[in-house]
């Protein structure tokens, strides 16, 4: 397995600049045992970026949550649940309600029909999703495809699970794989595709071509297809279609999604699964014994918003795609190059026009030079990759419109100060 530790734009550590190992959440990425002696249990470069945020009073675009929380009568169904008792455990699957509402959205949306009895699981957030079905599927040695950059949990759930994990590159502008080369990052041993659509963290959403030569691949080479939908709404001006949509995708594929994104309750950990009884049943086995089951009351609340209207939806897409454009404009205007996303709530920029071609140091530096935090995008990336993506750095846009014009401020000043 890749590790990075050989490369030198990685050496930031959550403890001390001296040390030239990678920090706690890269050993986490690249799967190390961090109960080794060279491991170390740490943070994630999310929770590293918070703090850094906090501590230096910046406007944190780093970690991607909402400064705002989702639609009221979402908020007031939890205290209604919560005050008529819904406070023990769920059933491990989920509450009937929420699995109800998850099969009707996805009929309404893609025209999709899972059974909401055996085809749909309730988890704790979209993490859990991912953790408990990598567990399931992986043996020590099976291989798992991502595209890199990777969303950081993949890495790291892929090294507990014992896999092997293996990349294929997302190519600027675009951040879509070669068509043509990605059937070399396939083997015998891929177990699971697994991708993310819409993209955390370039923003790209994959169109219809793209989905079907991954399906036909994995048909191929018998893998799994684990698709990580959690921004399935937030796509500004392109349809999102979800790969098991697709002519041969749905006996092996498993859609993950989580109410943090679409409902703006990132705290609530929230989240699901749907794919063919066969799959999600082994997923369930798995999650019985990581939490059991999931928080009651938040899951009634989630039912209530998944029956909200399409205005609703189109409403939130419309949103986040005017405060996208405020973030992009002043991200122009203070110099950096800017990879305008079609989905996600996640703005990539080359800093190598303003002369700075290492994403990670600057990302340290930021909120103590201008007071805005953001992330380095080659820390979602193994070795190769991180060199690829070295000055890219990534912003979250799903702050109050005045919170990112502030923001674009203190950036367009960041020129002088460097
Ligand atoms: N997948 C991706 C691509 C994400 O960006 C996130 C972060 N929110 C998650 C999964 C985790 O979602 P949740 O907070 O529901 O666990
Ligand atoms: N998904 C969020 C992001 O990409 C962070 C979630 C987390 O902190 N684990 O910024």
């Amino acid at each position: 397995m890749a590790s990075a530790g050989s490369n030198p734009s990685l050496k930031m550590s959550a403890d001390t600049t001296e040390d030239a190992r990678p920090a706690p959440w890269q050993r986490a990425a690249t799967g190390a045992n961090l109960l080794s002696p060279e491991g170390n249990l740490g943070v994630t470069i999310f929770e590293e970026m918070t703090t850094l945020a906090l501590s230096t009073g910046a406007i944190n675009l780093g970690q991607g949550f909402p400064d705002e929380d989702g639609p009221a009568e979402i908020k007031a169904a939890a205290r209604s649940a919560i005050a008529s008792g819904a406070n023990q455990y769920a059933p491990g699957k989920g509450v009937p309600a929420l699995r109800e509402a998850i099969a009707s959205h996805q009929q309404r949306f893609y025209g999709l029909t899972p059974d909401p009895d055996t085809e749909v699981l309730v988890t704790t957030g979209a993490t859990e999703a991912i953790a408990a079905t990598l567990l399931a599927f992986i043996q020590p040695g099976d291989e798992v495809l991502t595209f890199e950059p990777f969303y950081d949990s993949y890495g790291a759930i892929i090294g507990m699970a014992g896999g092997k994990h293996v990349t294929a590159p997302l190519l600027a502008p675009d951040f879509l794989p070669d068509l043509e080369a990605l059937e070399s990052s396939f083997s015998s041993r891929t177990k699971i595709v697994l991708l993310n659509n819409p993209h955390n963290p370039t923003g790209a959403v994959f169109p219809e071509p793209v989905l079907a030569r991954i399906v036909e691949l994995a048909a191929k080479y018998g893998a799994i297809i684990v698709s990580d939908e959690v921004y399935e709404h937030l796509t500004f001006s392109v349809p999102h279609i979800p790969i098991t949509s697709l002519p041969g995708a749905g006996e092996r594929t498993i859609t993950i999604s989580s109410a943090g994104k679409t409902f703006s309750f990132t705290g609530w950990k929230i989240g699901w699964l749907t794919g063919p009884e066969h799959l999600v049943a082994a997923v369930r086995t798995v999650k019985q014994f990581l939490t059991y089951s999931s928080g009651t009351p938040f899951q009634s609340a989630i039912a209530v918003g998944l029956g909200l209207p399409d205005e609703f939806y189109t409403g939130i897409a419309a949103t986040l795609g005017h405060k996208r454009d405020i973030l992009a404009e002043g991200l122009r205007a203070a110099g950096f190059g800017v990879y305008n996303p079609s989905g996600t709530y996640f703005i990539n920029v080359d800093t190598a026009p303003l002369g700075i071609l290492d994403s990670v140091d600057l990302a340290r530096r930021l909120p103590g030079l201008v007071g805005v935090a953001a992330i380095p995008v080659p820390v979602f990336c193994h070795p190769e990759g991180a060199e690829r993506t070295r000055s890219l750095l990534r912003f979250a846009f799903c702050k109050k419109t005045d919170v990112l014009e502030e923001a674009a401020e203190r950036l367009a000043t960041l020129k002088d100060r460097l």
